[in-house]
């Protein structure tokens, strides 16, 4: 089975500094410190499961980032993953879901997957639109709240979906996408002998900037732009955006903010007619 994993860096939202936004209402995602998006470890280890119970599966990750993004697949090979693809070229930047998932699907189109395991939702975005999105643009089922993958029998994959009130089992064909909730199990940890293994595994824009002397050919992580995905030019990065995010702004509750209620009717009652009044509901 050939699985690819989609993987987002994303700014460690916990981190929101004043310069977290540039003049164009893009992210400045180098003044943030970045970090793999929690429910894409868990994807990833949804993967490993499945590589651990069909011999001769494959991990791929594939992120579609700035450079430094490369930091993802080398924490995928770290764990388990066999290799990756980082999807970087500067018409990429600025896009919102829709682009980011045409780019995404071009990148698989030519990457040919049996199965494609997203996280559940980006902590940046928040949307959790990428994963149906690029589900639609390969015209491949998709199940989206995966809790676990129970197992594949050649013909069908069973999986566990993860609903507000309770759990549904459901099967399809491949090739299907699947996005994995966070209540899924947490991802293993780095692999010793995959660290020694990877940790020199670099781009060749990475080698070309800073050299290492112990990298080689076959450590090389490959690095996508347009010219390598193809596809119509206006549909990636801000040119194929119709959504362009205006502010976004760190909100700090100072303590004077909050205020301590009773489970008392009035107390309730006089709250909800404050939310009312600063139209937070109604
Ligand atoms: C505060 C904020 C608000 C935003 N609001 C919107 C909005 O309302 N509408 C909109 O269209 N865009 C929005 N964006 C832009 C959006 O974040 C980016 O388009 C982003 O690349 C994908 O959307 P997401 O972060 O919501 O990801 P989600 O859709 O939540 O991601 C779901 C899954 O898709 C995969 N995935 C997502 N991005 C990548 C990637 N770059 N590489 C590999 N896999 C990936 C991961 O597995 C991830 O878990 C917003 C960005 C910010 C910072």
């Amino acid at each position: 089975m050939k699985i690819v994993v989609l993987a987002k860096q994303v700014p460690d939202t916990r981190n929101v500094g004043k310069n977290a936004m540039k003049e164009d209402g893009t992210v400045n995602r180098a003044a943030l410190p970045a970090i793999f998006n929690p429910e894409d470890l868990n994807a990833l280890e949804q993967a490993l499961r499945l590589k651990d119970k069909h011999a001769g599966s494959t991990v791929q990750l594939l992120t579609m980032g700035p450079g430094r993004a490369a930091d993802i697949i080398r924490e995928g090979l770290f764990r388990g993953a066999d290799g990756g693809v980082l999807l970087t070229d500067r018409k990429f930047a600025g896009a919102d879901t829709l682009a980011t998932s045409y780019a995404l699907s071009r990148a698989l189109q030519k990457l040919q997957p049996d199965l494609i395991i997203a996280g559940r939702q980006a902590i940046d975005g928040d949307t959790a639109q990428v994963g149906p999105q690029v589900a639609e643009k390969l015209n491949f089922p998709q199940v989206t709240y995966a809790e676990e993958i129970v197992g594949y029998n050649g013909k069908e994959i069973v999986i566990k979906r993860r609903l507000e009130h309770g759990v549904e089992t459901v099967s399809s064909t491949l090739p299907l996408v699947v996005t994995v909730h966070g209540s899924a199990a947490p991802c293993r940890p780095r692999h010793a002998k995959c660290l020694m293994k990877y940790k020199h595994s670099r781009t060749a824009t990475e080698q070309q900037e800073n050299p290492s002397p112990y990298y080689n050919e076959s450590l090389r992580i490959t690095e996508w732009g347009v010219a390598d995905v193809g596809g119509e030019e206006q549909q990636f990065g801000l040119s194929g955006s119709p959504t362009k995010v205006k502010k976004i702004e760190n909100i700090v509750f100072a303590a004077k903010e909050a205020k301590r209620l009773t489970a008392a009717d009035k107390d309730v009652e006089e709250l909800v007619i404050e939310l009312i009044g600063n139209h937070t509901i109604g």
